[in-house]
């Protein structure tokens, strides 16, 4: 990127405490630099364990953010490595209120990014080099679009043995195994043959503190097990683990009422919600069509025949048609 003015050099940072720092971003029109939070914080000369935090890479999820607030006023007392954390990456998107970039990129998709590309691209490549230089490992904390809820979750590739054995010692009650290849940060970061988890809690433009407390606690639990903070307190290492996901989708226009518990295993016939007419007539029931669990839900109460109304994982891939797989469930467009 031409005007980029940011070049993150970790020895200009001070070791045994915490500092933020302006990262300038390039230029509206030539007229106002934009500026993003980096908080730094380096326990020893020695760079790795290095974890790295994001959020915000859509700008309207601001719960990454909130999520990312809470781990640098924490006041962690850093036992050795390096801990990173850019609150908001999309700064264009997160002043707009948008999940894009200006030039209607998702910055999500544009991974690694190239110099001699679209903005988009650019601007990831400008971010990817700026962050994975010193990474080891990587959190990136993402939310539902706006209307669209998740219960608080990781995505990742379980075929990679690096996470696989990270698992066991998180703080996050669901992991859904994803191996999509999409431009997407993790994608890139897997490449380069490190790990990154994507935390998916909430919903856009919105700040959710029991999501915030699951995000902090996955932080917080991958710091204690790569021994770079005390452990403190007893986590809950209990999870299930997602094979498979599918939108359930209304047959039918109507009210939607939902009474589905979200993130606990719903069993096959169980009442998910229901959808009503104008006067309030039952139109239809929507039931569980095998075990599973709720990792997300459409929060619109007013639904158009083919919406998506739940998000279901299911814990084994057996007998679930294939053919919405191809599709990213975090997509708003789906
Ligand atoms: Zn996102």
């Amino acid at each position: 990127m031409k005007d980029d003015v940011f070049e993150f050099n970790i020895e200009d940072y001070p070791i045994g405490r915490a500092v933020e720092i302006s990262v300038e971003f390039p230029s509206f029109y030539g007229l106002q630099q934009a500026q993003a939070p980096l908080f730094i914080y380096r326990a020893s000369e020695e760079v790795s364990p290095c974890v790295v935090v994001t959020g915000c890479m859509h700008g309207d999820e601001i719960n990454g953010m909130r999520i990312a607030q809470n781990l640098m006023r924490k006041k962690l007392k850093l036992l050795k490595g390096t801990l990173i954390i850019m609150p908001v990456v999309n700064i264009y998107g997160f002043l707009n209120r948008q999940r894009y970039l200006p030039d209607r990129k998702d910055l999500n998709r544009c991974f690694p990014g190239v110099e001699k590309g679209s903005f988009g691209a650019r601007f990831a490549g400008f971010i990817f080099q700026n962050l994975t230089r010193y990474g080891d490992y990587f959190v990136d904390l993402h939310s539902g679009t706006n209307g669209r809820f998740n219960v608080p979750q990781i995505r990742c590739d379980l075929d990679n043995p690096v996470i696989e054995n990270l698992i066991p010692n998180l703080c996050i009650p669901v992991v859904v195994n994803s191996s999509l290849r999409d431009g997407s940060f993790r994608e890139a970061i897997n490449d380069l043959n490190k790990p990154c988890l994507v935390f998916e809690g909430g919903e856009g433009l919105r700040i959710d503190e029991a999501v915030t407390k699951y995000g902090t606690n996955l932080v917080q639990s991958l710091l204690i097990h790569l021994g770079m903070i005390k452990k403190k307190k007893q986590y809950d290492f209990e999870k299930r683990i997602i094979q498979r996901t599918k939108w359930r989708r209304a047959t039918e226009g109507g009210v939607f009422i939902n009474k589905a518990s979200q993130g606990k295993l719903v069993k096959k016939g169980e009442r998910l919600g229901e959808l009503r007419q104008i006067t309030g007539e039952l139109i239809s029931q929507i039931k569980m069509q095998a075990d599973g669990v709720i990792l997300g839900l459409n929060k619109s109460s007013l639904i158009m025949s083919g919406d998506a109304l739940y998000n279901i994982g299911y814990l084994d891939s057996a007998d679930i048609d294939a053919t919405e797989e191809e599709f990213d469930y975090f997509d708003p467009t789906f």
